[in-house]
């Protein structure tokens, strides 16, 4: 994925490329490389962009020990286990987070779930 971002005036712009899946493992294979590699791919496919581009940020988050996935789901089986009840209230404990999402996903279920467990804490008066 290369998504061109353009939020503020100035004369260049930012972009980030964006890799997941079995040709993400390969790039976090060349290790430090997989920079290099990836502006080597873009000048490739993208003639024009050698010599305008310059790699600011690389993260490579297969070395990253905080990071156990991207996204939150529930496997078959799950919902009915225990998912319907798992954002319900125990006792003072309020429940927020991705995992007791109902509608937006990614960083908006965090919201999202946040306003939810917000407004239970306001009902109990
Ligand atoms: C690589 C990557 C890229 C992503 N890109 C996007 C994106 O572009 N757009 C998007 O919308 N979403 C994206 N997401 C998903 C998004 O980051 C999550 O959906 C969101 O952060 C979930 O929020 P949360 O509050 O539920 O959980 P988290 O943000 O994971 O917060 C949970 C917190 O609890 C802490 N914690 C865990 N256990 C304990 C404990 N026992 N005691 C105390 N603290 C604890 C953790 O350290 C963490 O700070 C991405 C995720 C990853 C990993």
């Amino acid at each position: 994925m290369f998504w061109a971002i353009r939020n503020y005036d100035g004369p260049s712009n930012r972009a980030m490329i964006v890799r997941t899946g079995p040709s993400a493992m390969a790039i976090t294979r060349r290790g430090a490389g997989g920079a290099e590699f990836l502006l080597s791919e873009l000048h490739r496919l993208r003639p024009a962009s050698v010599g305008k581009v310059r790699m600011k940020t690389y993260k490579d988050w297969a070395y990253d020990p905080l990071q156990r996935g991207c996204g939150f789901s529930l496997a078959p089986g799950q919902v009915n286990r225990f998912a319907r009840t798992m954002p319900e209230p125990w006792k003072t404990m309020h429940f927020a987070g991705e995992h007791t999402r109902r509608t937006d996903f990614g960083m908006e279920s965090a919201m999202e779930s946040g306003e939810r467990a917000v407004l239970e804490i306001l009902a109990r008066g």
